[in-house]
């Protein structure tokens, strides 16, 4: 058997589709790109290679913070709070032997330290800027600055730099411009191998050319760096040419997927 990946879903942010999924230059390209906020939800991914189990984020926090600190109108059930999610999969939070993380953002950390048993990986650059975060981003990661409390301080992070493999079938690879050191991590199975992109894109139609103005991708509206974005969406898709096993964090069209298919892979 296989690695096997069970989504996991920690709750649903709110957010707009015209300051954070679609760059400005492509509203009019899309009919449903409104001034509304959208509900996306927020998935982790449970990696079981049959002889550990292997968690990509630990997603956002509960709905009081979520609301109060970032954006309003999000909203986490119970059980979703990510160490409820694993037990209630089946898994025990104390098994986690590792946690991936895609980069260091507050909605992909949350109730790491919960897992006490994990060692934690992220890029370096990664770890680097979440420690010292331009302004723009105190919100992001949790900046101490906000009277806030990260949810990776204090953590020890098995720091990577560049394209590294965590276990034999479980690899990472750099997709920097969401975030500076967002990493995108391959995990191969028996249904052939995912990428799991976390935020190097927030919804699939940001893969999507538009053949009127040149673009071979939809670029997002929320970046560190726009050229980064550009190449790292490009690589996932050379590295990816079948979109159905590019999984990032917030599409919602995943949540009626994985309804139907609970566990992917095997
Ligand atoms: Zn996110």
């Amino acid at each position: 058997m296989g690695i096997t990946i069970t989504p996991l879903n920690s709750g649903f942010c709110t957010s707009n589709p015209k300051t954070y999924h679609y760059h400005p230059s492509t509203h009019k390209y899309y009919a449903n790109v409104s001034g509304e906020d959208r509900r996306l939800p927020v998935f982790c991914y449970l990696l079981n290679t049959g002889s550990e189990l292997i968690l990509v984020d630990t997603g956002m926090a509960d709905s009081d913070r979520a609301n109060r600190y970032h954006h309003p109108g999000s909203e986490q059930l119970p059980d979703q709070a990510m160490p409820r999610a694993v037990e209630k999969a089946g898994y025990r939070v104390e098994d986690i032997s590792r946690i991936i993380f895609t980069h260091l953002h507050w909605d992909h950390t949350f109730y790491m330290k919960e897992f006490s048993n994990a060692k934690y990986y992220a890029q370096k650059k990664e770890y680097e800027f979440a420690l010292n975060p331009l302004p723009l981003y105190y919100k992001s990661y949790e900046y101490q600055w906000l009277g806030l409390e990260a949810p990776f301080l204090g953590c020890e992070f098995q720091l990577l730099d560049g394209e590294e493999e965590i276990v034999p079938g479980i690899r990472v690879y750099p997709t920097p411009g969401h975030s500076p050191g967002h990493q995108a991590v391959e995990v191969d199975t028996g249904d052939g191998t995912y990428h799991l992109v976390g935020d190097a894109v927030f919804l699939m139609d940001n893969f999507k050319p538009i053949p009127e103005i040149g673009y071979d991708v939809t670029p997002s509206a929320r970046f560190v760096s726009l050229t980064d974005w550009w190449e790292s969406v490009r690589e996932i898709k050379r590295r990816c040419p079948n979109m159905d096993m590019i999984l990032p964090t917030h599409e919602p069209a995943l949540v009626e997927r994985f309804a139907k298919t609970l566990v992917l892979g095997g």
